[in-house]
C-alpha cells in the first residue's frame, strides 16, 4: 500500500464530465489498496473570472476580501469530484484549507504556507476514505481565509505530499510531461523520463508553465517525488527526482526561453563608486526585480554604459522611475522590449567544459546576435532579438543532441 497525492489542475476538472474522469482515475488508485489525497483547481477559467470581479468592483480591492472571492472556484469542484466518487461507490469527503487546516503567513494574495495539520486527513483515510482537498487556500493568523498566489494549488499538493509523508505526488495536468523545450516551437522536442529538482525549478521559473516554481521549490526542499502526467492519456509522465536518481545524465537536459523580458540601456553614465547601487536603489524600492546586468568597461574612464533587464510588465514604471529621479547622471535611456532571453539548462554543466562555448558557436553559424549573456552554476542564458525565438531555439535544440532521433 502506498499513499498518494493525486492533483489534477483547472482543465483537468473542466467540466462535468472531466470531473467524472478524474473521479474514475482516483478510482483505479484507490481499488488498488493506496491511500489517496486528491487536491483539485478550480475548473479552467473560474479564477480569472472571480479576478475579474474583483477588480470590476473596484481596482484597489481589500485583498482579504480577494481572498474570499477567488478561493471559491476549488470549493465547486472538491464538492462535485467528491459527489461523482460517491457515484462510483468510492468513499470520499471534501475539505476546504481551514478545515485541514492549512495555515499560512498573512499576506495575502500570496501566502506561503506554515504548517499542515495532518490529524484530520491521516484520520479520512484510516477511515478508508478518499480526501478531496481544496488547492490554492490556507487560513491565515487571523483565522482567514488565504490564497497561495496563481497556480498555487501545485504548492498545496507537494506540501500536503510533505506533510503526509507520502510516496508521490502526480501532478495531472494537460501537457503529459516536461519537454527538452516548448514542443509547439520545435517539433522534435522529447518528453523527459526524469529531470531534477534543480533542472525543474530553473525551467519552471523561466516560464515553463507546468508547475508553479514555489512548488518546485518546496519538493525540494522536501525530496517530495513529484510526477507531471496527464489526465487524459495513461502513460508515465516525467519524475522530478534527486540527482541520485538519474542514470542516464545528459549535458544539457532543457532549453527555456521567456518572453518576458525588456532591456534598458543607461548611455553614458558617471563611472564612478556608488553608480550601480544609485541605480537599481530606486529600482528595488519600486518593486522591480532586476535580471540580467552588463556594464561595459569605459573607454575614456569617466563614462559607462550600463545595460540590464527587467519584466516586460515593468518596463514602463522602471522608465519612470530612472528619468524622474534628477540625481541620477547619465547621457540617455534606451528601452527595447523586442528581446527574449533563452536559457540552456543543465546539471552536466558543473563538471563539463564548453556548454556555453556551443551555445555562442550554434547561434554565431544562424548570424544572430547576443545581446547579454548570463551564467549560473547549471543555466547560460542569452539574450537576442524576439525575432530569432523559433531559430534559436531549433538550432540549439539540435546542437545539444536534444531531438527525437
Ligand atoms: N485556481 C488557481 C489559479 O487559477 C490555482 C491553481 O489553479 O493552481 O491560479
Ligand atoms: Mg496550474
Amino acid at each position: 500500500m502506498a499513499r498518494i497525492v493525486m492533483k489534477f489542475g483547472g482543465t483537468s476538472v473542466g467540466d462535468c464530465d472531466r470531473i467524472k474522469n478524474v473521479a474514475r482515475r482516483v478510482k483505479s488508485e484507490f481499488d488498488r489498496g493506496n491511500e489517496v489525497i486528491v487536491v483539485l483547481s478550480a475548473m479552467s477559467g473560474v479564477t480569472n473570472q472571480l479576478v475579474d470581479y474583483c477588480k470590476q468592483i473596484a481596482p484597489l480591492h481589500d485583498a482579504r476580501e480577494y481572498d474570499v472571492v477567488v478561493s471559491t472556484g476549488e470549493q465547486v469542484t472538491i464538492g462535485l469530484l467528491a459527489m461523482a466518487l460517491h457515484e462510483l461507490g468510492v468513499p470520499a469527503r471534501s475539505w476546504v484549507g481551514w478545515q485541514v487546516p492549512v495555515r499560512t503567513d498573512g499576506a495575502h494574495g500570496k501566502a506561503r504556507i506554515e504548517s499542515i495539520g495532518t490529524e484530520a486527513l491521516t484520520q479520512c483515510m484510516a477511515d478508508g476514505q478518499v480526501a478531496v482537498v481544496a488547492g490554492f487556500q490556507g487560513i491565515g493568523p487571523e483565522d482567514r481565509v488565504t490564497t497561495l498566489g496563481r497556480g498555487g494549488s501545485d504548492t498545496s499538493a507537494v506540501a500536503l505530499a510533505a506533510a503526509l509523508k507520502a510516496d508521490r505526488c502526480d501532478i495531472y495536468t494537460d501537457v503529459d510531461g516536461v519537454y527538452t523545450t516548448d514542443p509547439r516551437i520545435v517539433a522534435k522536442a522529447r518528453k523527459l523520463d526524469k529531470i531534477t529538482y534543480e533542472e525543474m525549478l530553473e525551467l519552471a521559473s523561466l516560464g515553463a508553465k507546468v508547475l508553479q516554481t514555489r512548488s518546485v521549490e518546496m519538493a525540494m526542499k522536501y525530496r517530495v517525488r513529484v510526477q507531471v502526467l496527464s489526465s487524459f492519456v495513461e502513460a508515465p509522465g516525467t519524475l522530478v527526482c534527486d540527482e541520485d536518481e538519474i542514470v542516464e545524465k545528459e549535458l544539457v537536459s532543457g532549453i527555456a526561453y521567456s518572453r518576458d523580458e525588456a532591456k534598458i540601456t543607461l548611455v553614458k553614465v558617471d563611472d564612478q563608486p556608488g553608480v550601480a547601487a544609485a541605480i537599481f536603489g530606486p529600482l528595488t524600492d519600486a518593486n522591480i526585480n532586476v535580471d540580467m546586468i552588463v556594464q561595459n568597461v569605459s573607454e575614456d574612464g569617466t563614462h559607462t554604459d550600463l545595460t540590464f533587464t527587467v519584466a516586460k510588465s515593468d518596463l514602463e514604471r522602471a522608465i519612470k522611475v530612472l528619468t524622474e529621479k534628477t540625481d541620477l547622471k547619465y547621457g540617455r535611456l534606451v528601452p527595447d522590449s523586442n528581446v527574449v532571453k533563452i536559457s540552456v539548462i543543465g546539471m552536466g554543466m558543473r563538471s563539463h567544459a564548453g556548454v556555453a562555448q556551443k551555445m555562442f558557436k550554434t547561434l554565431a553559424d544562424k548570424s544572430i546576435n547576443i545581446l547579454l549573456i548570463s551564467t549560473s552554476e547549471i543555466k547560460v542564458s542569452v539574450l537576442i532579438s524576439d525575432d530569432y525565438t523559433e531559430l534559436a531555439l531549433r538550432a540549439l535544440h539540435s546542437a545539444y543532441g536534444l531531438d527525437t532521433k
